[in-house]
């Protein structure tokens, strides 16, 4: 997606240990233009999924599944990183933090998850595929079944995707990285 990729361009800032810091417009200040920019861009890619509700990871990937939700018309559900102490029948797993070295739960009421939903998960960035791999474990535990993983920025030299596909996911991501080499952002041709 052209409009992504100039702002990554623009605005991105490249941190050691393959760590793109986009905070202006994605995971610190928010463009809502771009963002529903974004989520059309997913309304299109996904049209065909069959989706019955958006899930995502709270805090950075509600913006973008809420306009990609907006688009499609379908609900939208946030995993939690914390267990909420008012939270009944928890669905929870655990996942290996890449930006933080260290593991964090996800956490979804089985109030909104239930089995025989059609998920279509969206997130901001995909590096190993762990917190994916999360949500697909969660999904299988409840019986839903995942029909689509959309990214906005994916930095392929993590392996990520090639991780998801080799699992069966329908796997889309607007903005492709090869490398962030020398502190230089290379996209994917
Ligand atoms: P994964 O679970 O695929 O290994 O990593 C994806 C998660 O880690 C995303 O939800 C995102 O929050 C975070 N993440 C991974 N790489 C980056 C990065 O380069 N920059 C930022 N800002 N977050 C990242």
């Amino acid at each position: 997606m052209k409009l992504l990729q100039e702002r990554i361009i623009n605005e991105g800032k490249c941190l050691d240990g393959g760590i793109l810091k986009v905070d202006s417009f994605i995971n610190h200040q928010l463009d809502p233009q771009l963002m529903e920019a974004i989520g059309e861009e997913f309304a299109r890619r996904f049209a065909d999924c069959g989706a019955t509700k958006i899930l995502t990871v709270e805090a950075s990937g509600i913006a973008p599944a809420l306009m990609t939700g907006l688009k499609m018309g379908l609900p939208v559900l946030f995993a939690k990183k914390q267990k909420p102490s008012t939270m009944e029948g928890m669905l929870t797993t655990s996942v290996h933090s890449f930006t933080k070295w260290q593991a964090y739960s996800l956490c979804i009421s089985s109030e909104f998850l239930k089995a025989g939903d059609r998920i279509l998960f969206i997130d901001d960035f995909l590096a190993y595929g762990n917190a994916a791999l999360g949500v697909i474990e969660i999904a299988e535990e409840i019986g839903a079944e995942i029909v689509g993983m959309g990214f906005l920025i994916e930095k392929e030299f993590q392996n990520g995707a090639k991780f998801l596909r080799e699992k069966g996911m329908h796997v889309e991501s607007l903005a492709i990285i090869e490398s962030l080499d020398n502190h230089t952002i290379k996209f994917k041709e």
